[in-house]
């Protein structure tokens, strides 16, 4: 990008956060919630590290990414360091993890939002015991039951918490979906309450080192529903960006 565009792309990225922020705010006061419970990731999958460069500029306190080779590469360029901590971000994990990609994962993220089974978590465990540093990290749960989608369907949640439990270097802090495709909105609003009310069955028996405050669910075109069946972060990628690149 030339020095102007790069201009033009930040006080246009800049709107479209304060728009969207503005959108979490009405969505949370309907709700009867504050918009300070819902914390924003900005997804810049298949975006240059300039828009992430950007979106720091713009007051982004969070970033997602979906490719752990992508986001390293992009991170490194922009001269952050490893997670914990060493980034002007929280950088949120959100893309399906391999197990061959967990040490770099873990090398670069602050928080893995798609811990989707017991024999990953194992290896994050054992990874993360090696480099010495406490994860951060969501259930992913494949609440609709789709059979292409990845993550813990709804009824195996509880009988794995003890296994996951045993997990000292794995902090879990609640759960995640991605709804159901569907360009209406209201259509995810079903899959967004049944997480709500899984992670409220789960508290009442989850043993104590299982938190489970937060909910990650909702993206562009559906998070002011989200939000309003109790997400506390929400993952919007195109509604800041724009389009992405093809990979
Ligand atoms: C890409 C992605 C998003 C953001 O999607 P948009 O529709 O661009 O907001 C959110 N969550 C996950 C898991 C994604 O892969």
């Amino acid at each position: 990008m030339d020095e102007r565009s790069d201009v033009e792309y930040a006080s246009q990225l800049g709107e479209r956060v304060a728009a969207v922020r503005a959108e979490v705010a009405v969505a949370a006061a309907h709700a009867g919630r504050r918009a300070e419970e819902i914390t924003l990731v900005a997804v810049s999958k298949l975006q240059p590290a300039s828009a992430l460069a950007a979106a720091v500029q713009a007051g982004v306190t969070d970033l997602g990414e979906n490719y752990v080779q992508e986001a390293a590469e992009k991170f490194a360029a922009l001269g952050w360091g490893p997670a914990p901590g060493r980034a002007p971000v929280t950088r949120h994990c959100i893309g399906p993890l391999q197990a061959n990609k967990v040490r770099k994962a873990l090398t670069w993220f602050e928080v893995v939002e798609t811990l989707d089974s017991v024999a990953l978590a194992e290896r994050m465990e054992r990874i993360a015991g090696e480099l010495g540093r406490t994860v951060r990290a969501l259930l992913e749960i494949n609440i609709s039951g789709e059979p292409q989608k990845s993550g813990f369907f709804a009824e195996e949640v509880e009988g794995n918490l003890a296994r996951l439990a045993k997990c000292s270097s794995i902090r879990i802090e609640g759960l995640m979906t991605i709804g159901r495709f569907d360009p209406n909105p209201e259509a995810a609003r079903a899959d967004f309450r049944a997480l709500r009310l899984l992670r409220d069955r789960l508290q009442a028996v989850a043993p104590p080192s299982i938190l489970l405050h937060a909910l990650s669910m909702g993206m562009s075109h559906d998070f002011p529903v989200a939000i309003e069946e109790g997400a506390t972060i929400v993952r919007v990628g195109t509604r800041l960006f724009g389009p992405r690149q093809t990979p």
